[in-house]
């Protein structure tokens, strides 16, 4: 556990970087420090393993001060990732992973072995990868040996300043995945410094928002989405991420275009548009686009052999159906229970309007809240 009481860090220059926090990280949380640029993020983390010193105030770990504690040894015992990822370029990738584990006088044998199991952890090869040079890996794979450089020593906690921030974007992802896996694997406290909201939303059990070097808002990710403290959390989470329930779309946006028949139709020429338009039902209206009922493949194939049928006989007249005047709501309410697996959905005076799918109602409601 990590605690902040109090903590200040004033520079040299007398700017005051960090003021006054007060946060704990729990046990095996993974806790992400987000905010622009500037806002001392670094400052806090780097306060941890006291590659700076603050000013006032205390910090914790495990209810013991950092400041009582050797800054070399206390960094032997916490993991540190940095986006510069500062792999030795003339040391293979073992010796790189095998660094902390030697200073801190572990057995050979013990992290040999470690360091197999890690590299599999994050999908390389040990007897591809252990004896290569960091050169010889791409940025990807080379972050992946920073992180599990730090996991290396065992440490109970982990910090992560920016780490996956130079890679491009698909690398980016799968470390932000795996360090989500890994993270219910080896129980760290992991404190992961970003810019990016994307990534923190994704990675975090809690964030901590800063700026101007306070805290302006730290809880969950569903929480903070759920109910941002002010409007400087509002812009940071971006409007597009915020869920305004009251802001429901229209039905008219969810309605997509049906694939229809006329009743006098038969039914070769049913089969024909269902695979036309690869679907399974077809909605059936008359000459003025009343709507009339809907068919479906089962339907039609059960009936083929009888030629003298029509849509009209076997058409199915009470389907669960939509006033174009309902909500969102309603469709979402009853789309579950529509057997043909859609709502049609008709005007007050019985024309046929369009169809609502679940894939359309999906799709517009995540395009109106970004979820
Ligand atoms: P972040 O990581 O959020 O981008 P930093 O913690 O690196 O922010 O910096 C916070 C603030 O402290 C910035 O305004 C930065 O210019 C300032 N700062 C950082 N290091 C020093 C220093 N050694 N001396 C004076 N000011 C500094
Ligand atoms: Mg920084």
């Amino acid at each position: 556990m990590i605690k902040f009481e109090n903590v200040h860090k004033i520079y040299e220059d007398n700017f005051e970087a960090v003021k006054n926090l007060n946060f704990t990280v729990k046990e095996g949380e993974l806790l992400v420090l987000i905010g622009p640029s500037g806002c001392g993020k670094t400052t806090t983390m780097k306060m941890i393993n006291r590659l700076i010193d603050l000013s006032k105030g205390t910090i914790y770990i495990n209810k013991k001060p950092v400041n009582d504690q050797d800054p070399v040894i206390l960094r032997r015992n916490i993991g540190y990732v940095i986006q510069q990822i500062g792999l030795f370029p003339h040391m293979t990738i073992a010796e790189n992973i095998a660094l902390v584990p030697k200073l801190k006088k572990i057995d050979k044998e013990v992290y040999e072995k470690k360091i197999d199991e890690l590299l599999m952890m994050v999908g390389l090869e040990p007897h591809i990868y252990r004896d290569r040079y960091p050169v010889e890996l791409s940025g990807g794979q080379q972050q992946r040996i920073g992180v599990i450089r730090a996991l290396a020593a065992d440490p109970s906690i982990i910090l992560m300043d920016e780490p996956f921030s130079a890679l491009d974007p698909i690398s980016r992802e799968e470390l932000q995945e795996e360090l989500v896996r890994l993270k219910e694997e080896i129980n760290k406290t992991i404190v992961f410094v970003t810019h990016d909201m994307d990534e923190a939303l994704k990675i975090a059990d809690r964030i901590c928002i800063m700026k101007d070097g306070e805290i302006v808002q730290l809880d969950t990710p569903e929480k903070i989405l759920r109910y941002p403290a002010n409007d400087f959390v509002k812009n940071f989470i971006g409007e597009k991420r915020l869920n305004n329930i009251s802001e429901m779309p229209e039905l008219e946006k969810v309605i997509v275009k049906a694939i229809t028949i006329k009743p006098e139709k038969g039914l070769a020429e049913a089969i024909k548009i269902l695979h036309k338009y690869r679907v399974d039902s077809l909605v059936v209206v008359d000459q003025s686009k009343q709507f009339l009922g809907v068919v479906d493949v089962w339907d039609i194939y059960k009936n083929y052999k009888k030629e003298e049928l029509k849509i009209c006989d076997i058409i199915k007249t009470n389907p669960i159906i939509l006033n174009e005047k309902q909500t969102i709501n309603d469709a979402l309410n009853c789309i579950g229970e529509a057997k043909i697996g859609y709502l049609p959905v008709v005007t007050a005076t019985g024309e046929l309007k369009g169809i609502i799918t679940n894939e359309s109602l999906v799709e517009n409601i995540i395009d109106e809240f970004s979820i």
